[in-house]
Formats: C-alpha cells, sequence, structure tokens
C-alpha cells in the first residue's frame, strides 16, 4: 500500500507530490498517470504551434526518470485510474501497455486527473486532420501533420481564449481562417470590454468569425474537410476543436460530491467529502471569494497553489485555501486582455447592484517609445463603493493593471482606495494617472 497515492503528474499533482516529500521525506509515496508526458506547461502550447518556441520539448520540465532523480519520487506513466473505492481505500488502475485491470491501495490520495477537452459528437477525433489541442502529445501530432501537408486552410471551433490564441497562432502561420462559435460572441465568458477588442482584433485581422454557429457535421472530401455549420459550407484543410473542457473525473465522480459539471468539491484544506481523499487543480472546484461559492475555473496559476496545498495537508499540514477572485489573462495578436473578480453581467446574475466605470490612458509616458493603449474598466458596488471586479485590454501587458485590481478585489478594497494606492512611475514603465487609477478616480466621484 502506498501512504500517499497521487492520480495525475502535471501541475497540481507533482506540486503536491513535492511538498508531501519535503515534509515526510520517508513516507511511501507513488503517483500514477495516464499520460506519457508528465510535468508540461500546456499553456504555452500555443506559443509552439505560432512559432515563438522552437520545439514542443521546451514545454517539458520534468521526464519521469529526471524527477525520481530530483525529488526521489516514483512516476509511473500510462497507468490510468477507472474505478475509486474510498469503502476499502484503493483504486482501480489500468495499465494501458499491458491492458491489465488492478487495485492501487492508499493511505492517503489526491486526485489531480484535470480536465479533458470537451468533444463535439459529429467530429471523428482520431481522424488525421481534426485536433484539439490540450497535451504536448497533441501538439506534436498537429505539429507534425502542418509539416507534412501544409494546410492553408484552417477551422478552429471554439473562440473561448485558449481557441483564440490557436487563432493567432495559425494566422501567423499565415493560414486562413474559419472560427465558428455556436455562442454569440467571441470570448462570451470574458467582459464586455474584452469581448469587443476581440471582435476588432478579429475583423482587423480578416478572420471570419461566425458566432451562433453550431458545427452540424464534418465530411472528408479527398483532401480537404467541409465543415456544415449553420446555413454554409466550410472547406479546410486543417479542424482544430477548441470547445472548452470538463473535470477529468468520470472515474470517480459518483463516489464523491461534485459541482454539477462533475468537478471535485473541495474544502479550503482540498479534501474532498471523503476524509482521506483530496484534490486539487482542473478536476476541482476552488472557492470564489467575491460570489462566495465553489466554482470550476480551470487554470495553471491555481492548479499549482492548489497542489502545493493539498501536498502540505496530507503530510499533516493546516493549511487553509481563502480563494480565487478569477484572474485570468490572454494574449490575442498585439492584445493582451484580462479580467478579474465579477463583470458587470456575473454582478447582475449574482444578484449584485453593479456599477461599471472605464478610462483609457497610455501604458507608460506618453511621449515614451513604445507607450501603449490601454482601457480598463471597474465594476464596483454603488453604495459602499467596493471593487467587485476589473478588466483591461492593452496593447502592452495588461498584468500591469488587472494585478492590483486583483489584489484590491481579494482584500474587499473600495474605489477610494485603488484611485490614491501608491503604484510606481518612471516613464519607461508607467504613468501616474494610469488608466486603472483614472477609472477608480471617476467610480469615486473625484
Ligand atoms: C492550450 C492551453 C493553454 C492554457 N493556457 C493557460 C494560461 O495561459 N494560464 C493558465 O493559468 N492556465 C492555462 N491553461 C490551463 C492549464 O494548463 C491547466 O489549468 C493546468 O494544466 C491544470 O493542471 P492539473 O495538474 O490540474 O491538470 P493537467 O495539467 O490536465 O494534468 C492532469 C494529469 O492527470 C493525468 N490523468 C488524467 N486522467 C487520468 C486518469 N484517469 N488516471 C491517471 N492519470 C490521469 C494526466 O495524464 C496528467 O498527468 C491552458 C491550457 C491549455 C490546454
Amino acid at each position: 500500500m502506498a501512504e500517499f497515492l497521487i492520480i495525475g503528474a502535471d501541475a497540481a499533482g507533482l506540486s503536491a507530490a513535492l511538498q508531501i516529500k519535503r515534509k515526510k521525506s520517508r513516507s511511501d509515496l507513488k503517483v500514477l498517470a495516464k499520460g506519457r508526458i508528465i510535468s508540461y506547461g500546456a499553456c504555452g502550447i500555443p506559443y509552439v504551434l505560432s512559432g515563438d518556441i522552437a520545439s514542443a520539448g521546451s514545454l517539458v520540465h520534468f521526464t519521469p526518470e529526471s524527477f525520481r532523480e530530483k525529488a526521489d519520487i516514483p512516476v509511473e506513466t500510462g497507468r490510468e485510474a477507472v474505478g475509486l473505492y474510498p469503502e476499502t481505500h484503493e483504486v482501480e488502475v489500468k495499465d494501458l501497455d499491458s491492458g491489465r485491470v488492478y487495485r492501487e491501495a492508499y493511505g492517503r490520495l489526491l486526485i489531480a486527473t484535470g480536465a479533458v477537452p470537451r468533444r463535439l459528437p459529429i467530429l471523428e477525433y482520431g481522424q488525421t486532420g481534426i485536433f484539439t489541442l490540450h497535451t504536448v502529445e497533441d501538439l506534436t501530432a498537429a505539429l507534425a501533420f502542418i509539416h507534412e501537408t501544409n494546410p492553408r486552410r484552417a477551422a478552429v471551433i471554439g473562440a473561448g481564449n485558449v481557441g483564440l490564441e490557436l487563432v493567432e497562432a495559425l494566422h501567423r502561420r499565415g493560414m486562413s481562417l474559419v472560427v465558428v462559435d455556436i455562442l454569440a460572441e467571441a470570448a462570451a465568458n470574458w467582459p464586455q470590454l474584452v469581448r469587443r477588442a476581440v471582435l476588432d482584433k478579429l475583423r482587423e485581422k480578416r478572420v471570419d468569425f461566425r458566432p451562433g454557429t453550431a458545427v452540424e457535421s464534418a465530411e472528408r472530401r479527398g483532401k480537404e474537410f467541409i465543415l456544415k455549420a449553420g446555413s454554409g459550407e466550410i472547406p479546410a484543410d486543417i479542424i482544430f476543436s477548441q470547445a472548452g473542457t470538463r473535470p477529468a473525473t468520470d472515474w470517480c465522480r459518483d463516489k464523491l460530491r461534485t459541482l454539477p459539471n462533475g468537478a471535485l468539491l473541495i474544502d479550503a484544506a482540498c479534501r474532498t467529502s471523503n476524509e482521506d481523499i483530496f484534490a486539487a487543480g482542473d478536476c476541482a472546484s476552488v472557492f470564489h471569494k467575491v460570489l462566495g461559492a465553489p466554482a470550476h475555473i480551470p487554470l495553471g496559476s491555481t492548479a499549482n497553489k492548489l497542489g502545493r496545498l493539498a501536498g502540505i495537508n496530507m503530510a499533516g499540514g493546516r493549511l487553509e485555501f481563502p480563494g480565487v477572485v478569477g484572474t485570468q489573462i490572454f494574449k490575442f495578436f498585439e492584445l493582451s486582455l484580462a479580467r478579474t473578480g465579477l463583470s458587470s453581467e456575473d454582478a447582475l446574475r449574482a444578484g449584485l447592484e453593479a456599477r461599471a466605470v472605464s478610462a483609457k490612458a497610455k501604458d507608460k509616458a506618453g511621449y515614451f517609445p513604445g507607450a501603449a493603449d490601454a482601457e480598463v474598466e471597474i465594476v464596483f458596488e454603488p453604495g459602499t463603493g467596493r471593487v467587485l471586479g476589473a478588466a483591461a485590454v492593452c496593447s502592452g501587458n495588461a498584468a500591469q493593471f488587472i494585478d492590483p485590481a486583483a489584489a484590491a478585489v481579494t482584500a474587499g478594497l473600495t474605489v477610494r482606495d485603488l484611485a490614491w494606492f501608491d503604484a510606481a512611475y518612471a516613464p519607461p514603465f508607467a504613468t501616474v494617472w494610469n488608466a486603472l487609477v483614472s477609472a477608480a478616480f471617476r467610480a469615486a466621484g473625484f
């Protein structure tokens, strides 16, 4: 029996493993993973596709061998967890090489199986030329296809932030693009400021974007695919399906409490509804501080932190995670687009009264070479002035504005606090009246 068993060998699983080893160096600890490649930065996938990063191998931090060498922790790959038996403290595992199914006993278990891409029933995913980029293996297969066939026309299904990152990458490879999304807008789950900027950029880059369009079928005709979507036919040489993800918990969700989408419900210590089973990362819920409720926000930032916290607690620690505020950022061509906390629409859905105020400024002194445009919107409670959220769009780095806003949301600060906060200033880096401060001034009515 493994005293500590971890299922999943990426951000959450390996962060936990390192902490367990640090706190209990003599413990019997084992990591199992379905995938052959462990410890990789999926967030870098679009930038290998675009050519900014030379090879997919650069995204991999550790192999099972180098991880064992560094941390003295065994990682067995090609092992898929297929069943959970909390009553006997066992996980049913399938050896993907031999097909053998066996049980692995644990003292304490961490589920860190991440998320799996949503599959559209009308697409044959095994077929050459149809890809979903989620893992390094997916990326390697897509790059091999691109090198072999030199596709010129790409269809991307799904215009969420990851789909949009791929759109940029393919555009920079010189492909013509059709992007379809069943939702009415690109980046539909993002604040309006971001959605508007994305739409403008799609138009500027002459990307054929078809919102509110469901893909009905995909047919191979000779060397090309014909996608039937809405009333039209879309010919394409390569198809990317990026229709979002869902928690990879099919194998265990009937034994533990979950959110409706299957994300394992965890408490502030990362414990599931079973005392000896912890969960962290994309397979688990996370407490949303502003909503005051568990949510599913699958992000590498959270997976790393909660994996670390879960490992510390599994090894006897008593850390509590205070929660996230939904801070995210992505790049789309020249723009960085970021959000934190609630948008006006989120606030409305949560039954909170909210107002939004925005401001524009340069991201550094206007006379300084390379000064870029920035726009920030703050969402706040009209009565108290409490900052509920913010969005930022910048042709420089929007994190410069969203991170202080995230700190304000986390700390429950008001727009008055944010208006006067002591931000750094020198011409090459920032302005005194930056877009965040200016929006806060307006919101505060100064
Ligand atoms: C293209 C792309 C871009 C992204 N960009 C960003 C970004 O910019 N910022 C950001 O914060 N996040 C980003 N993300 C999300 C981020 O990569 C994930 O949030 C993060 O990888 C989650 O880590 P995890 O450890 O929870 O799960 P994963 O990284 O998904 O790892 C899951 C592990 O579990 C294993 N596994 C799965 N099922 C089983 C099973 N049944 N049995 C055994 N093992 C199993 C897998 O083999 C793997 O080892 C991006 C993701 C993608 C795909």
